[in-house]
């Protein structure tokens, strides 16, 4: 915006300033061969008119021949030909048919050795009389001729407003390079680069075309203001393409515009090839076909993307809609089409800058856009791990309350299969009619009770008990009223065995067995003669009420000093007492002594 009213104020400073005058032309085409004699000596009639006041031939290698007059005037002035790229002009000031002054110009020549040291050409004319103006041109670049005539001063003042301006614009571009160098710096984004690049070589290109490269850059290299043109047009757009390709992201939308890009490049390659090989007016060619196959085509590009819905393209359209428009109005001004000096000196600057900062623009734009959604992408998988590590968090809450639910549960089912089992064990060594140890659980005891007393080394005594013609009852009675008595004398059995380490079991049928630990013969036969007495006293009910009394046999058996190998040969000692008992005749007790050691001690197999 700044730079539209510095370019406004430049066009009312422009306007406020002396005109400079457009002398009229004529030319010849035949003078390939002459001398500045041949062409004062031609005849009036043979000079051909121009009608425009800008002389503009196109490319050819013709020599031309132009006259005009001068006339005569109090001021210094100067001859100013607008136009920095024609390579020779031999300028002849003749008065009376005679040279009175002779200057060569061109940039074919070192501009060291121009008499004005400035862009243009510039010839100092001294205040004279009416005088004429030869110009012989010929050169390789398009032959334009913007003639203008100017007092000294005024053209002064307009060339300080002209370079104020083109100041601005390379300071501008300048600044934009050097700005975007630095985003690739910070951000390591190759648009911002290739944009740097892309403008350097704009700024250089445009140098060349309005002289100020050849100025001050390559004064003495003739051959790069030969070759300048081409060489930093071609790079030129190279280096918009890879800022195309990045600022719209090609490859992103379209393989298929990817791939016209790459060709675009290759081509820029071979222009610039040709700019090296090729003289100047065949390069130029090439450059300038190129140049508009290749605007046409960037153009296309963002249009085709503008309409895909990139927002990025509409910018970069109009930047080079602006661009494209200024070419295309300074070729207008040219052709004559319009009538503009200032479109003709400032077109091409105003549009490539309005299109670098176009450019500038959206390529900032598109980077910060890039940037936001990357944070919010970033913004969001943060949000998402943290919503899954909460998940996570609530799972293994959830897990860990089911296991300890579980664990529990399972212990409560450890307890009651423990207990199951207690019962189990329990009724594993229980008789199930009196409630008695079990035969199975007697024998485990039994073994025990015998390795404890063998290492005890004291005695045990065993007793076992048959009641007497147990058959009748069963007989006589009935064999539910025979259980009714078992487990009457089991109840019996119980209470006198009440406390202490004795073990009371039922070994089957009617036959009874008491395990005495730590007792001796003597000690087992008072406990059995006591037990004895109990039974003959106590009266059974059998059915409810009828009263009966029984007796019992005993054998009594006991081992100490490890007489006995093992506990069954205790019991075969007891039940061979019982057996002796029952043949002696019943409801006695048989006893007898652990036999005598005579064998030095051996340990019970374990
Ligand atoms: P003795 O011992 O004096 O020689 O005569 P006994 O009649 O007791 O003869 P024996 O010991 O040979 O017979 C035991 C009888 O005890 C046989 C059976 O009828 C009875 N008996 C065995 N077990 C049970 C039982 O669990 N319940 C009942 N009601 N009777 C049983
Ligand atoms: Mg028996
Ligand atoms: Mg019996």
């Amino acid at each position: 915006m700044g730079l539209f009213t510095l370019c406004v104020s430049g066009v009312a400073l422009a306007s406020s300033q002396g005109h400079p005058q457009w002398p009229l032309l004529s030319y010849q085409t035949s003078g390939e061969q002459w001398q500045i004699e041949d062409a004062i000596q031609a005849p009036p009639e043979s000079w051909q008119s121009h009608p425009q006041q800008r002389v503009s031939f196109g490319y050819t290698q013709a020599v031309y021949w132009f006259r005009f007059d001068l006339p005569a005037s109090q001021h210094a002035r100067v001859v100013n030909i607008e136009y920095p790229l024609l390579d020779h002009v031999d300028a002849f000031f003749v008065r009376n048919e005679q040279v009175i002054k002779h200057v060569q110009v061109g940039d074919k020549y070192p501009f060291d050795e121009r008499e004005v040291a400035l862009q243009d050409f510039v010839i100092a004319v001294a205040a004279a009389p009416k005088q004429q103006v030869y110009l012989r041109v010929q050169t390789t670049s398009s032959l334009r001729l913007p003639v203008t005539v100017w007092r000294l001063d005024d053209y002064v003042e307009a060339r300080t407003q002209a370079d104020t301006l083109s100041g601005m614009y390379y300071g501008l571009l300048f600044c934009m390079a050097v700005y975007n160098l630095f985003g690739f710096l910070a951000a390591r984004e190759a648009g911002f680069l290739s944009y740097t690049g892309y403008t350097i070589f704009m700024g250089l290109l445009m140098a060349t075309l309005d002289g100020s490269g050849f100025r001050y850059w390559w004064p003495n290299s003739v051959w790069l203001q030969d070759h300048a043109i081409v060489l930093f047009g071609s790079i030129t757009f190279f280096f918009a393409a890879v800022f195309t390709r990045h600022l719209l992201q090609v490859p992103r939308y379209s393989q298929r515009l990817n791939r016209v890009l790459s060709l675009f490049q290759l081509a820029t390659v071979l222009v610039f090839l040709s700019g090296l090989l090729l003289p100047y007016n065949q390069a130029i060619h090439v450059l300038l076909g190129f140049a508009i196959i290749g605007s046409v085509t960037l153009l296309a590009i963002g249009i085709y993307l503008w309409r895909q819905g990139l927002m990025y393209a509409r910018i970069y359209v109009l930047a080079w809609g602006v661009l494209l428009a200024a070419i295309v109005a300074n070729s207008l001004a040219y052709l004559g089409i319009l009538d503009s000096g200032f479109i003709q000196r400032n077109a091409i600057m105003m549009g490539s800058a309005i299109e670098v900062l176009l450019l500038s623009w959206v390529l900032a734009v598109r980077y910060t856009h890039e940037r936001n959604a990357k944070l919010a992408a970033q913004a969001e998988a943060l949000r998402q791990a943290e919503a899954t590590q909460q998940t996570q968090t609530l799972l293994n809450e959830q897990l860990e309350e089911n296991v300890a639910e579980r664990t529990f549960e399972l212990q409560i089912a450890l307890r009651e299969l423990q207990d199951a089992n207690n019962e189990l064990e329990q009724k594993n060594r229980e008789d199930s009619l009196t409630g008695l140890y079990n035969r199975r659980h007697f024998d485990r005891q039994l073994d025990v009770e015998f390795r404890r007393n063998y290492r005890q080394n004291s005695a045990l005594s065993l007793i076992m008990l048959d009641v007497d013609h147990f058959k009748e009852i069963n007989d006589q009675y009935g064999h539910i009223a025979g259980d009714d008595v078992l487990v009457s004398l089991a109840e019996l059995l119980r209470t006198r065995f009440k406390r202490g380490s004795d073990i009371v079991a039922r070994y089957g049928g009617e036959e009874f067995v008491v395990i005495l630990p730590a007792t001796d013969i003597e000690g087992a036969m008072v406990v059995a003669e006591d037990l004895q007495q109990r039974i003959r006293q106590q009266v059974f009910k059998v059915n409810q009420k009828q009263p009966i009394t029984l007796t019992v046999s005993m054998g009594v058996a006991e081992v100490k000093g490890g007489a006995y190998k093992t506990a069954v040969q205790l019991l075969k000692a007891a039940d061979e007492m019982l057996y002796q008992a029952k043949h002696a005749g019943r409801d006695k007790i048989i006893a007898e002594a652990s036999p005598a050691l005579l064998l030095p001690q051996q340990p019970p197999p374990s």
